[in-house]
């Protein structure tokens, strides 16, 4: 082994895991380091491997949604990941989820398996000479975050404050207006939705009754000022949303040519414009309460949330500042980046980012060049837009249809995500041959 080409992977969990598996059956040789059990984050608590620290769903399996693609495509792409949610599947309707305990195991036994992977329990204090993925997750050791500061100066967050993102197919353009504040600024840049006083005072009590998420026991200390939940500036008073998120003045709107006495501004999420982001509404709402009272919005009574809002403690590094779309750093391209860390969001999307690490560092120990997939694919739109997205606004992202190009023509909304999902697929089935015949590289420089 000692004459094969060789990585070292930081974090035994989805990312790691899966990026160690991919690397090894491409020959290379892998040092897995984990911490557990000798150190346990706040959340972890089994010994196994690609532990599940919260729900035990991979979320929908239908087409209709992309992260439902993003598991066809990593099916194909032979990932570890999902043979294991395969094998230790339960019964959840439209979703796919698993047993937790047999999925951690099949994966511990598989890597631990694997000729080529040599699995080492200890925390990693130091980043190692040579190829390295640094996976270690959302609540990455302090000890490695301390060394992780130099090659990140200040690109580094401890938490998310994440508002939620609407389709713009999904708002009604009748309702909302576009302007921004005073006329300031490059153009009229945001979309608001105009509320009127009982409007407010109806959208404000529901706020303060729905439900809230509990904060984890190691979440409870901390402070979010500057990125308060909008339920919490909610409770200070009826008059703290009108000026804060909720701020009207300097904004006419162009049906009454009054100023609204509340308005819920919508900022552009991406280049071409199929989603904007609620303004300053992070929050800590139930999922079903959060699209229950933002329909409550007017102009979003139909909307398609493609992300909800969310606070929580979470290590993540400025990805579109620090890496490429291969997953390397910037300053140091032997040093990989990989899972929830690089600011992808969910069990699955991490397992995809690890699968692309994986690749790639073991593309690079065998001297070829890394690759990118298409960014018409799941993966491909995920990885691209989390390494290229707004340095200035960037926070976690799930993989969702709004990341992926437009299509050529006009097409149906009602049909659009299976001419997506179809484009997807062809493209990343030649992306596979590519892969296999060692010839991506060429498809990732166009990319
Ligand atoms: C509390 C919490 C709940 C979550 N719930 C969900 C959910 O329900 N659904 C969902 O889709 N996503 C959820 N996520 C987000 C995310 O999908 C998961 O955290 C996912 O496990 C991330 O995968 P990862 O491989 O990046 O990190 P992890 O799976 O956390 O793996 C990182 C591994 O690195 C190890 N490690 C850390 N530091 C070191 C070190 N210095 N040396 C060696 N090893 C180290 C850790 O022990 C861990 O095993 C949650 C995140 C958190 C924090």
């Amino acid at each position: 082994m000692s004459s094969l080409p060789s990585i070292t992977i930081i974090g035994g969990g989805l990312a790691g895991c899966e990026a160690a598996w991919q690397a090894a059956e491409r020959g290379v040789a892998v040092t897995l380091h984990e911490m557990k059990p000798h150190r346990y984050s706040p959340a972890h608590e089994s010994q196994n491997l690609a532990e599940l620290v919260c729900s035990n769903s991979f979320r929908g399996e239908s087409l209709e949604n992309a992260v439902g693609l993003l598991k066809v495509e990593l099916r194909q792409l032979g990932s570890l990941f999902m043979t294991a949610a395969d094998a230790t599947r339960v019964p959840a309707g439209g979703a796919v989820a698993v047993d937790r305990e047999l999925f951690s195991r099949r994966i511990t036994e598989l890597i631990q398996g694997h000729p080529l992977i040599t699995l080492q329990r200890d925390e990693v204090t130091e980043i190692p000479g040579g190829i390295v993925v640094i996976a270690s997750g959302p609540l990455t050791s302090d000890l490695l975050v301390e060394r992780l500061k130099p090659l990140v100066g200040d690109d580094l967050y401890f938490y998310d404050a994440i508002a939620p993102i609407v389709g713009a197919d999904s708002i009604d353009f009748d309702t909302v207006f576009r302007a921004s504040r005073y006329g300031k600024g490059e153009g009229a840049d945001y979309l608001n939705c105009p509320m009127n006083r009982e409007e407010y005072e109806r959208f404000v009590a529901e706020l303060l009754t729905g439900e809230k998420v509990a904060p984890r026991d190691f979440e409870k200390a901390v402070h979010f000022e500057g990125c308060m939940p909008v339920e919490v500036l909610a409770s200070r008073g009826i008059e703290t949303l009108r000026f804060g998120p909720m701020k009207p003045v300097g904004l006419t709107d162009p049906r009454s040519g009054r100023e609204p006495h509340a308005v819920v501004q919508l900022r552009q999420e991406n280049r071409e414009a199929t989603m904007y982001n609620l303004v300053g509404f992070q929050t800590k709402l139930t999922y079903p309460d959060q699209r229950r009272i933002f329909r409550m919005i007017p102009g979003l009574e139909q909307a398609e949330f493609v992300r909800l809002g969310s606070l929580h403690r979470n290590t993540f590094i400025n990805a579109p500042r620090l890496l490429t779309p291969t997953q390397q750093f910037k300053a140091d391209p032997r040093l990989f980046c990989a899972g929830q860390l690089t600011g992808v969001e969910g069990y699955v999307e991490s397992a995809a980012s690890g699968f692309l690490a994986g690749v790639n560092a073991s593309l690079l120990a065998r001297g070829e060049n890394p690759v990118v997939p298409p960014p018409t694919t799941a993966l491909g739109a995920l990885m691209v837009h989390i390494t290229t997205a707004d340095v200035k606004q960037f926070q976690p992202m799930n993989v969702n249809y709004g990341l992926f190009p437009p299509l050529p023509g006009r097409a149906k909304k009602k049909e659009r995500r299976g001419l997506l999902a179809q484009r997807a697929q062809e493209d990343l089935l030649l992306w596979r041959a590519e892969l296999q015949g060692g010839t991506a590289g060429q498809v990732g420089a166009e990319v």
